[in-house]
Parts: structure tokens; C-alpha cells; sequence
């Protein structure tokens, strides 16, 4: 059917596609380092750290400057506002150290949650006002992608029509803007792994969410190929008694996307929702072991499982840089080969990295 309003010039669909494919190249996931003030002054107490502008810089520093090696793991990092306008200890901006690596600069653009009255405690989420001025002005100033959040849970009647409708129409009207604006937009409809259920209804519901999210994407005109999708991977809830191995949530997360992800969209980098690094890179790398068709590539948009060990080899301390950018380097060399399906774990992986990073009602 040929488009009666076209929205976009072949350029600019260009680009958009070109970004979303440089971003997911072989290899290469998203580091995201976008927590805002609040989410950093959670991280910052488990190591005693003050949560000031200062030591939210030093740290994030630390992960931006790593070695060269770096950008073979990370095709795009995703920055908090208060972020984008740091610079490193040498006085450049991140984002231009960032740039000079070949890594691609993304920005948070939502404004973080707001209940929807009247549901069992569903939400939506806010910041579309203003959001193509913003989306303007950070084009011009280096980013080249966006993340929006939206959050669904599974309980009692939950996630309901309402919330899976409200969120996929927000999260639609967002990446339109995104688009015409020259960002490519992270479609991210998390559902929390908070609760007891099994993998079958956490199946069901990302597939209903799922199906939900790219018809809202069809009916808002959003170019598929310059988009990037950021969902939860199906797994039981998180105090659900019954046990799956990485290969059963593999198949219900790849079997989930076939029935509900068209194969325009470039990529799929899940997050990694308070799995323990490990565990997120085994379930990543089964992912990618799945003997189904899997036209997108599978990758990582990790938060807390990229960052746990490092924020813990940190403590605060200049003494430990050399350390903390060898364990992040590291768990990113991991999941950039669990994103090719080619992680072979040594059997001999620390405490640290298995201990589970769930938060109730997790707040980003
Ligand atoms: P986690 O990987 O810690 O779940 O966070 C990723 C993220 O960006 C959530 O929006």
C-alpha cells in the first residue's frame, strides 16, 4: 500500500537505519548508563559512595574511557541527561570520547512513571510534551538514539487492556518523534519479573504486549528498520518456585519475538531486569543457540548486569580504575559473545557476578 503522507525522506530513513544497524553490528550490544539521579544514588549507597554530581562523573568516566577494546562489545551507550553534558577527567565531553571510539550516543528521554487511576497499580509513562524540542536539541548535540521506558506487570487482572493499550500508544508516539527528529527510538515495553508466575504466563503476556506494541507502531507510521526493541526476556517471576534453565527461557523469549516482532525490526537487546550478570549473559547466549529462525539480531541494552561488579570494584576509590575498567571490559567481552551465541563459561565465575540484582517495582 503505497504511503499517502510519506513522513520520511529516504535520507533520513537512511540514516535512521544505518544508526539502528551500527549500533547492533556483530558483537555489540548497549551499555546503559542512564540511571537517573536517584537510580545512581541507590548504586552509589550499596558501596558507600556519596551520590554527588562529581562521583556520578568519576564513575561513569571510568566506563566511558576503557580501552579501545571497548567498542568491539558496545555499539551504543545510553546517557542520562546530567550525563551528556560531563566530560572526562582529560576535559572532553563524554560524548565526543564516546564518538571518537566508534560507539554510538544514545539519551533517556521518558520522565519516568505515572499510575494509571482506577488499575490494580498499572502505569504509564510520561515526558511527550516537549519531547520533539528535546529530541532536536540532542540531535545537535551528538546523540543519535533514544530510550523511552514503559513498565507492565503481571498480577491480579494485570497487565490489563488498558495498560498494554495506553503503553503501546505512548511508546509509538514517542518513537514517531524520535524518528523525525533523526533519533533512532528504543522501544522498551518492560514487564517487571516481580511476582510468582511461570514462564508460560510470562510468555503470554509478552506476547500480548508485544503484539500490542508494534500495531501501535504500524498505526503511528514508524519506519520499522530505525527502530531498536528493548524488551524483558520471558522468564518465571522472580519468587516463582519452579526452576527454568537458560535453554527454556530461550525458546519461550525466541518463540515470544516469531510470533509478535516483524522482521524489519534490525534488532532486539534486551534488559536485563535483575538477573545476575551471569545469568543474563547464559540466557543471552541460549538465546542465541535457539534451532528457530531468528531474523533480527539478539543482543544486550544491559544496566545492572554490565555495571554490578565494576560499581563493586570501584568503591569510590581512584586507586581501583585500572581494576573497575578490567571487570567491565570484561563482563562486556562476555555478553558480546553471548550475543553470537559463542559464551562458553569457564565454570569458575565469582560470587559477585551470580548474586541476583532484583529491586521490587524496579524504578530506573
Ligand atoms: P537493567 O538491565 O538493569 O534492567 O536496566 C536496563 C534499562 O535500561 C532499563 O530501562
Amino acid at each position: 500500500m503505497a504511503h499517502q503522507f510519506p513522513n520520511l525522506s529516504p535520507e533520513q530513513k537512511k540514516e535512521l537505519s544505518e544508526i539502528a544497524q551500527r549500533i547492533v553490528a556483530p558483537g555489540k550490544g548497549i551499555l546503559a548508563a542512564d540511571e537517573s539521579t536517584g537510580t545512581m544514588g541507590k548504586r552509589l549507597q550499596k558501596i558507600n559512595v556519596e551520590n554527588t554530581e562529581e562521583n556520578r562523573r568519576s564513575y561513569r568516566d571510568i566506563l566511558f574511557s576503557c580501552d579501545a577494546s571497548m567498542a568491539n562489545y558496545v555499539g551504543g551507550v545510553i546517557l542520562f541527561h546530567e550525563t551528556l553534558y560531563q566530560k572526562s577527567d582529560n576535559g572532553k565531553l563524554f560524548s565526543k570520547i564516546l564518538k571518537e571510539k566508534g560507539i554510538v550516543v544514545g539519551i533517556k528521554v521518558d520522565e519516568g512513571t505515572a499510575g494509571l487511576a482506577g488499575t490494580n497499580g498499572e502505569t504509564t509513562t510520561q515526558g511527550l510534551d516537549g519531547l520533539g524540542k528535546r529530541c532536536a536539541q540532542y540531535k545537535k548535540d551528538g546523540c543519535d538514539f533514544a530510550k523511552w521506558r514503559c513498565v507492565l506487570k503481571i498480577g491480579e487482572g494485570c497487565p490489563s487492556p488498558l495498560s498494554i493499550a495506553e503503553n503501546a500508544n505512548v511508546l509509538a508516539r514517542y518513537a514517531s518523534i524520535c524518528q523525525q527528529n533523526g533519533l533512532v527510538p528504543i522501544v522498551e515495553p518492560e514487564i517487571l519479573p516481580d511476582g510468582d508466575h511461570d514462564l508460560q504466563r510470562c510468555q503470554y503476556a509478552t506476547e500480548k504486549v508485544l503484539a500490542a506494541v508494534y500495531k501501535a507502531l504500524s498505526d503511528h507510521h514508524v519506519y520499522l528498520e530505525g527502530t531498536l526493541l528493548k524488551p524483558n526476556m520471558v522468564t518465571a517471576g522472580h519468587s516463582c518456585t519452579k526452576k527454568y534453565t537458560p535453554q527454556d527461557v530461550a525458546m519461550a523469549t525466541v518463540t515470544t519475538l516469531r510470533r509478535t516482532v516483524p522482521s524489519a525490526v534490525p534488532g532486539v537487546t534486551f534488559l536485563s531486569g535483575g538477573q545476575s550478570e551471569e545469568e543474563a549473559s547464559l540466557n543471552l547466549n541460549a538465546i542465541n543457540q535457539v534451532p528457530l529462525l531468528r531474523p533480527w539480531k539478539l543482543s544486550f541494552s544491559y544496566g545492572r548486569a554490565l555495571q554490578a561488579s565494576a560499581l563493586a570494584a570501584w568503591q569510590g576509590k581512584a586507586a581501583n580504575r585500572a581494576a573497575t575498567e578490567q571487570v567491565f571490559c570484561t563482563r562486556a567481552k562476555i555478553n558480546s559473545l553471548a550475543s553470537k551465541g559463542e559464551y562458553k563459561p569457564s565454570g569458575s565465575a565469582d560470587q559477585a557476578s551470580m548474586q541476583s540484582l532484583h529491586t521490587a517495582s524496579y524504578v530506573y
